[in-house]
């Protein structure tokens, strides 16, 4: 299809998709080509949505505001930190939490600064470690602990429940609920 320049374009396009491999974005391709009332919807949608979208300014989570929703509502006085923030809403919609939460990928200085803000801002009593299990966790587990060990908190890990190095999207919802109802005392 060496004519086809724009529609290559597409579809080598639609390929950095997660989950999206060639044979599919060929499809998509050629039904948006297709259908260019839906084609102009859903580029409507994308580009409405990531310049509406940013992270919460106290938590990480997406926002479409400075605050989210969450930090902005009055929450029990616990926090979860987690990995990444669709994992916040994976507990949201199953109602498995009902405390605030950070997200925390990877450990950085500024976003500890933020996290102890955040605990002293909110009166947090417990946090609790919303990661899966991995030895790169363990270890991010371990020195936020430590970093945190003047605040007077309890601290909690979700239950071994979640096999090693899986991700919380691909647990099912009784696991997860269960993981975090039988967490464990740090
Ligand atoms: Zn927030």
């Amino acid at each position: 299809m060496k004519n086809l320049k724009s529609l290559n374009e597409l579809i080598e396009n639609l390929q950095k998709l997660p989950t999206i491999g060639k044979k599919s974005a060929t499809r998509m391709a050629m039904f948006l080509v297709k259908n260019k009332f839906t084609a102009m919807k859903i580029a409507n949608s994308i580009e409405s949505a990531i310049t509406a979208i940013g992270e919460c300014r106290e938590c990480g989570n997406l926002s479409e505001h400075e605050l989210c929703e969450i930090c902005m509502s009055q929450r029990e006085n616990k926090l979860c930190i987690v990995g990444h923030s669709k994992d916040i809403i994976l507990l949201e919609e199953n109602s498995i939490f009902k405390g605030y939460y950070f997200v925390m990928p990877e450990l950085d200085n500024e976003k500890i600064e933020k996290l102890i803000n955040m605990i002293n801002n909110k009166n947090i009593e417990e946090v609790i470690f919303g990661y899966t299990h991995s030895i790169e966790n363990e270890a991010k587990i371990m020195y936020l602990e430590e970093r945190l060990k003047d605040k007077n908190l309890k601290f909690s890990k979700i239950a071994q429940g979640i096999p090693m190095g899986v991700n919380f999207e691909n647990v099912d919802i009784t696991s997860l609920y269960k993981a975090f109802r039988g967490r464990v005392k740090l």
